[in-house]
């Protein structure tokens, strides 16, 4: 049965360590407790209601005015498999690294350069997550879902979901209406390194060689990740705060003449992808603070909390980060966290 909790604190529920409360909050272990909270939410007519995985990506702007659903399910379980490929299902509120551990220790390919981002598999294709030249839509085959509404489970197909760069259909469109409930991933079992991500390609060179296990890929993407990120249970923060900016090519003939430094990646579609954090750097905010926020000194695209900050003092920072990197560049930044209003 479920509990309903008033008044629930949630600085341990997000990575940015921000000192809110939410008016009602549901624990959310099992597919009945997914139930039952959608009969409450129908009884009670609750509007504002707020899917938790691990809240490492999103930003609390003050007290939460309705109702948290804390998704805490657990569980890896291989559906079907042959030769070559394996079908994983994993249930939403299985963390994220128990998943990579699982692949790691089996050998099933894809998610390898995805390890050690934190958060929960149910988050996963929200932001379609991607790292090291990596997004997890290219291994997600479908999902399971309840529309919050009306209690109805729903199979997303991967065409569903309507992917994009840290984007998918959950993030806008269904934004709040659907509780994912579990992923399937399509893995593969002959070896599928990806390095076409220059600084994983040269990790992986130092350990000698050039044919990688899933082991030695797993390593060099923690060691990366190590040097670079801000561990949230150390110093709060939500990883990347702000996209790279997706511009066309006649912007960045424009950049590249006053800036012929800029980092850019072209996108198979033409389109140019500039690098946030080159961009941030190059007016100068790297290392700098704001009140209790500050900029993280490895990682200019990383926004942390230096202690007792306020989502105010966050969003102060970032934006006067978007400001200056408008006037300078006339490059608009978009937020990736979530924004949670009360
Ligand atoms: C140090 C650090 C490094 C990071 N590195 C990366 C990176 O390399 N790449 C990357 O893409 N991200 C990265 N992130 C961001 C974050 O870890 C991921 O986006 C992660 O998937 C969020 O998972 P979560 O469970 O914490 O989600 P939450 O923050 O709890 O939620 C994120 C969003 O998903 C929704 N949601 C969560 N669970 C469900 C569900 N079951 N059903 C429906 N909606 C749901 C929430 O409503 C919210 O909108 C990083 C964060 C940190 C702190």
């Amino acid at each position: 049965m479920i509990n309903v909790e008033k008044n629930k604190n949630l600085k341990e529920y997000n990575t940015f360590g921000i000192d809110v409360n939410t008016k009602l909050y549901i624990n959310i272990e099992n597919t009945i407790d997914i139930l039952e909270s959608i009969k409450f939410i129908k009884n009670e007519n609750i509007t504002n209601i707020f899917v938790l995985g691990g809240g490492s990506n999103i930003l609390f702007m003050g007290t939460f005015n309705g109702l948290i659903l804390h998704i805490n399910t657990r569980g890896i379980n291989i559906i079907s498999e042959n030769d070559k490929e394996v079908y994983i299902k994993a249930e939403a509120g299985e963390k994220w690294n128990n998943l990579i551990q699982f692949c790691i220790e089996h050998n099933f390919w894809g998610l390898e350069n995805l390890s050690m981002i934190p958060g929960k598999v149910g988050s996963s294709p929200v932001q379609n997550i991607g790292a090291y030249g990596t997004e997890v839509k290219d291994v997600i085959y479908e999902l399971d879902a309840y529309d919050i509404f009306s209690g109805e489970k729903k199979i997303f197909k991967n065409k569903d979901c309507d992917f994009g760069y840290r984007r998918s259909i959950f993030k806008d469109k269904l934004r709040n209406k659907f509780i994912i409930s579990s992923v399937t991933y399509k893995l593969s079992k002959i070896p599928k390194p990806n390095i076409s991500y220059k600084g994983l390609g040269e990790e992986l060179q130092k350990s000698g060689g050039d044919i990688y296990n899933i082991n030695d890929i797993f390593k060099s993407v923690c060691k990366i990740r190590n040097t670079k990120l801000p561990n949230p249970d150390i110093i709060g923060n939500a990883g990347s705060f702000f996209k790279n900016p997706l511009v066309s090519s006649s912007k960045l003939a424009d950049i590249l003449r006053e800036f012929p430094d800029v980092v850019y990646f072209i996108q198979d579609d033409g389109k140019v992808k500039l690098a946030a954090a080159w961009l941030i750097e190059k007016c100068g905010w790297k290392g700098k603070s704001w009140g209790n926020a500050a900029i993280y000194e490895k990682q200019p695209l990383v926004l942390i909390n230096k202690g007792g900050a306020s989502s105010q003092e966050i969003m102060n920072l970032a934006n006067k980060i978007i400001e200056d990197v408008y006037s300078k560049f006339d490059v608009e930044l978009e937020i990736e966290v979530n924004i949670v209003a009360s």
